[in-house]
């Protein structure tokens, strides 16, 4: 099964791709923390995104496309898609990539969410420097303070969590990332989830979208 979470950053994406993608025995490809990874690896790939990444604006189409094709390439049993595609030219890229190999999309998700919460939500988002497990300060803390329950690692926020980032990236989803969802509803099966609701009802809504694909194949 191939499949996209799409949404505005902080919609909760990162957290609901990994549960789906373990559940469904999926590639979790997250543009983010692959750019992230070569930032920390200090590749050369690393230091050509680094500066987007930091201001909170996209990473030319052309070095997305390139990197996500390399990755699709490598897993042959389905895949989910977390913050990829964000422009019209990446879905454009991946509907001919997908086409020349006889493939195709088995369902968009789209998690909407209300953007003053992500504010509210981005900001107080920590993650592990070890292990990369998700928290938040208020919904989600972990039991020690600024320390992983699973590892014990550090907790950090991310550079572009910091409010005047996180509203820069909000201004750049709404402007090239906004359309795709017109996009996707005219092509693809296409399903919305109300992202403001606690994680396990959204988590329970996305399975039961994902589980009416699964039939459908
Ligand atoms: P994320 O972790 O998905 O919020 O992505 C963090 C940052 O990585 C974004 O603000 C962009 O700078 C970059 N990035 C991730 N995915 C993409 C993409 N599909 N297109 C362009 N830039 C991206």
């Amino acid at each position: 099964m191939n499949l996209i979470l799409l949404g505005c950053p902080g919609a909760g994406k990162g957290t609901q791709s990994k549960l789906l993608a373990q559940r469904y025995g999926l590639a979790h490809i997250a543009t983010g923390d692959l750019f992230r990874a070569q930032i920390a690896q200090k590749t050369a790939l690393g230091q050509k995104v680094e500066s987007y990444l930091k201001s909170g604006t996209l990473v030319p189409d052309s070095i997305v496309v390139e990197m996500v094709a390399g990755k699709l390439g490598e897993c042959s049993s389905g895949w989910l898609l977390d913050g990829f595609p964000r422009t019209l030219e990446q879905a454009q890229a991946l509907d001919k990539m997908l086409k020349s190999e006889g493939k195709t999309i088995d369902m968009v998700l789209y998690l909407n969410m209300d953007e003053k919460a992500v504010l509210a939500r981005m900001t107080t988002r920590r993650s592990c420097a070890s292990c990369g497990e998700l928290y938040n300060t208020i919904s989600k803390p972990p039991t020690t303070e600024g320390k992983c329950d699973k590892c014990g690692g550090e907790l950090k926020q991310r550079d572009d969590d910091q409010e005047t980032t996180v509203k820069k990236r909000l201004m750049v989803y709404e402007d090239l990332t906004r359309p795709l969802i017109a996009y996707y509803r005219s092509e693809h099966a296409f399903n919305e989830v109300n992202g403001n609701q606690p994680m396990e009802k959204v988590t329970g809504e996305l399975v039961a979208f994902v589980d009416q694909a699964k039939v459908a194949r």
